[in-house]
């Protein structure tokens, strides 16, 4: 953070005007290494790097090409992976139309909250994300796009698989580069609201004008159903917006598939919603996988409209991915529209997610699980 960079900076009796030079090298130029900082005097650059750690993420693989949803699996400097999803501007789905594109940041190493049907908690919670870790995220997609966007072909299938000892350097130019990223969605590995402090201290990093540049308005927190953190977060100052992974509209559809369900029920959770709303005045999104058999019924329609309507809500329908080892299935197109006619009938504002590459599109966590079992394969 800059305050604490600056503090810092004092007591090592700095002039003000090093914090500036050394927030432009992190968040302008996103150097991967204190030495790259090549305006600071090297004592300096060499008390900095014995101080903080500057460890980038690591590529170990790269799936899917420019012009298609692109997923990137980091390792961590503990050795732990998450990945990052990198996705064209679809309007539709989160906020105002965008020329350029959406992140989808992880936020912890696995998940605690074990919904039935995500890849994310299968292997349970190993850590929170640090908030360079997360803000690291950010930066190392925007470093290989400068290195390697050029060079893409558009082949949606391309699988990279980088040195696990190449670290994504970039060419530094006089110029800043420009930003790719404009809109994140905290959607990745991870229940973010379960991160609360680092979170929130790395979006701060991210909206502010010397840090990422992107609006709160841009950046989407997605949440389980905490109840408890969803009313703190009305309180921020910034306003983000929330969308919440209801996939049920009954208390019963939605303990089957989601444990968080029986601490935070829908009545704690539409009351803590309204309390977001109320203090912010902002169009929350509820998010509803199509599971065949499981959530997919047309009489799940009328609650879900009820609760789309008292939370002046719209609802993102999202066809079930298929995760390895799991045994949820994505219903058939025909049922997924026949249930999107049905909201649209009770004038519910919705959408249906009309994906394409279904394996590329995968949920996020499942790039993570897939390499971690190939590795304790071989
Ligand atoms: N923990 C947070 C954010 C990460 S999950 C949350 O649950 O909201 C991001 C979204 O992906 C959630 O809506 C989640 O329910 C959804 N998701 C998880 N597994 C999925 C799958 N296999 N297919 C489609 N969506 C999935
Ligand atoms: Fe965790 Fe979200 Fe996956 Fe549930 S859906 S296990 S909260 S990442």
């Amino acid at each position: 953070m800059r305050d604490e960079l600056a503090a810092q900076f004092k007591s090592w009796n700095l002039p003000a005007y090093r914090v500036d030079q050394v927030l432009k090298w992190l968040h302008e130029k996103r150097v991967a290494a204190w030495s790259e900082m090549t305006n600071l005097p090297k004592p300096l650059r060499d008390q900095l790097a014995g101080q903080f750690s500057l460890h980038t993420l690591e590529l170990v693989r790269k799936q899917g090409s420019r012009d298609t949803t692109q997923k990137f699996l980091w390792k961590l400097a503990d050795g732990a992976m998450i990945e990052s999803v990198l996705i064209p501007a679809n309007p539709a789905l989160y906020g105002e139309a965008s020329d350029r594109l959406t992140l989808c940041v992880s936020t912890q190493v696995g998940c605690a909250y074990g919904c039935k049907f995500c890849a994310s908690g299968l292997d349970g919670w190993k850590r929170n994300l640090r908030v360079e870790e997360i803000v690291g995220q950010i930066h190392a997609v925007e470093r290989w796009h400068e290195t390697n966007a050029e060079r893409e072909t558009g082949n949606a299938e391309q699988e990279t698989t980088g040195a696990p000892d190449a670290p994504v350097a970039a060419p530094r130019s006089a110029l800043p580069a420009p930003r790719l990223i404009n809109n994140l969605v905290i959607m990745g590995m991870g229940e973010p609201l379960a991160n609360y402090d680092n979170l929130l201290k790395a979006l701060r990093i991210l909206n502010a004008p010397w840090g990422g540049g992107i609006g709160a308005r841009k950046i989407t927190i997605s949440t389980s159903g905490l109840a408890p953190q969803i009313r703190k977060l009305a309180e921020d100052p910034l306003q983000f917006r929330l969308a919440i992974s209801l996939h049920g509209a009954t208390d019963e559809t939605r303990n089957k598939i989601m444990p968080v369900n029986r601490r935070y029920n829908l009545a704690e959770l539409t009351s803590a919603c309204e309390d977001y709303q109320r203090k912010r005045d902002r169009m929350i999104t509820l998010e509803y996988i199509l599971i065949a058999g499981v959530n997919d019924a047309l009489r799940e329609t009328k609650p879900l409209a009820a609760l789309a309507h008292r939370l002046n809500a719209k609802v993102n329908l999202i066809p079930y991915n298929k995760v390895d080892g799991l045994q949820w299935v994505r219903p058939t197109e025909d049922v997924q529209e026949a249930f999107l006619a049905a909201l649209e009938k009770h004038d519910v504002t919705a959408t249906l997610r009309r994906e394409k590459g279904h394996d590329i599109d995968a949920a996020c966590g499942q790039l993570r699980l897939k390499t971690e079992r190939e590795l304790a394969q071989s």
